[in-house]
């Protein structure tokens, strides 16, 4: 593949399918279907195929380190352009750093250890480990609207919002986090939206001021939020209290 070649995830499932890798497990009555029409995307993808099985000895191979670094390499090596090894060699580290960042995020909260701030790391690492973290929690739902929507390809309608914003806070805490929509998250951070001391939806008179037409958001109002199930991870208060007093426009 060379670069500038947009790629998705369902390409190597369907390509590299007579590799001896893995074996396509196929939805039933989809043989002929499958062969008619190459698979372009992921909802494609879902909509033939059941799963894949993976040989045994490709699973032996990716449980042992220094087998699964060969691996990577030879992959890398046979099925893209040179230009583009070390840009996803780059990507592939710091997806991983961001993992192993966002499992200690959530174990220091769980265990309410203390949390030293990661500011020596790099700013796309600590985003992505402070999304993948606040995503698993809330599931992909807004906390404050509810909503929950997600394509086939994984793109989700959410984001992750810092309540104290990293910038000013050095805060990358779970729990100075929330799931939230596009038009949450600008109103929160507008603060035309906030949460209570209860956890309920906060809305400012200055949303329905002048020209406004705030829409949905006026009925959010006084609803409790969708939080995470588990106390520790829930939106600490100090840091609500600090959005209340700094940024909600009352
Ligand atoms: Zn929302």
């Amino acid at each position: 593949m060379p670069a500038g070649t947009a790629g998705n995830m369902a390409y190597p499932f369907y390509h590299m399918h007579s590799e001896g890798f893995w074996e396509l497990v196929l939805r039933p009555g989809m043989e002929s279907d499958l062969q008619q029409r190459p698979v372009t995307s992921m909802t494609r993808l879902r909509s033939v195929i059941l799963g894949a099985k993976i040989t045994q000895k490709l699973f032996q191979c990716i449980t042992d380190n220094q087998c699964r670094e060969q691996l990577r390499a030879t992959l890398l090596h046979t099925y893209f352009s040179p230009d583009v090894q070390p840009i996803l060699l780059r990507d592939a580290s710091e997806n991983q750093e961001a993992y192993e960042y966002s499992q200690r995020l959530l174990a220091a909260a769980e265990k309410a250890m203390p949390y030293a701030a990661a500011e020596d790391r790099p700013r796309q690492v600590r985003d992505q480990a402070f999304r993948k973290a606040v995503m698993s929690l809330y599931m992909h739902r807004c906390a404050l609207c509810g909503i929950r929507m997600l394509t086939p390809d994984g793109h989700t309608i959410v984001e992750a919002a810092h309540i104290r914003p990293w910038s000013e806070s050095k805060d990358d805490r779970p729990v100075n986090g929330m799931a939230l929509c596009r038009l949450c998250h600008w109103s929160f951070d507008e603060g035309f939206m906030s949460v209570s001391k209860d956890y309920e939806v906060l809305v400012s008179p200055m949303a329905r001021a002048e020209q406004n037409n705030p829409g949905v958001i006026m009925t959010l109002e006084h609803r409790p939020i969708f939080k995470p199930e588990e106390d520790h991870f829930i939106p600490d208060q100090a840091c609500l209290s600090w959005h209340r007093r700094v940024v909600f426009k009352t």
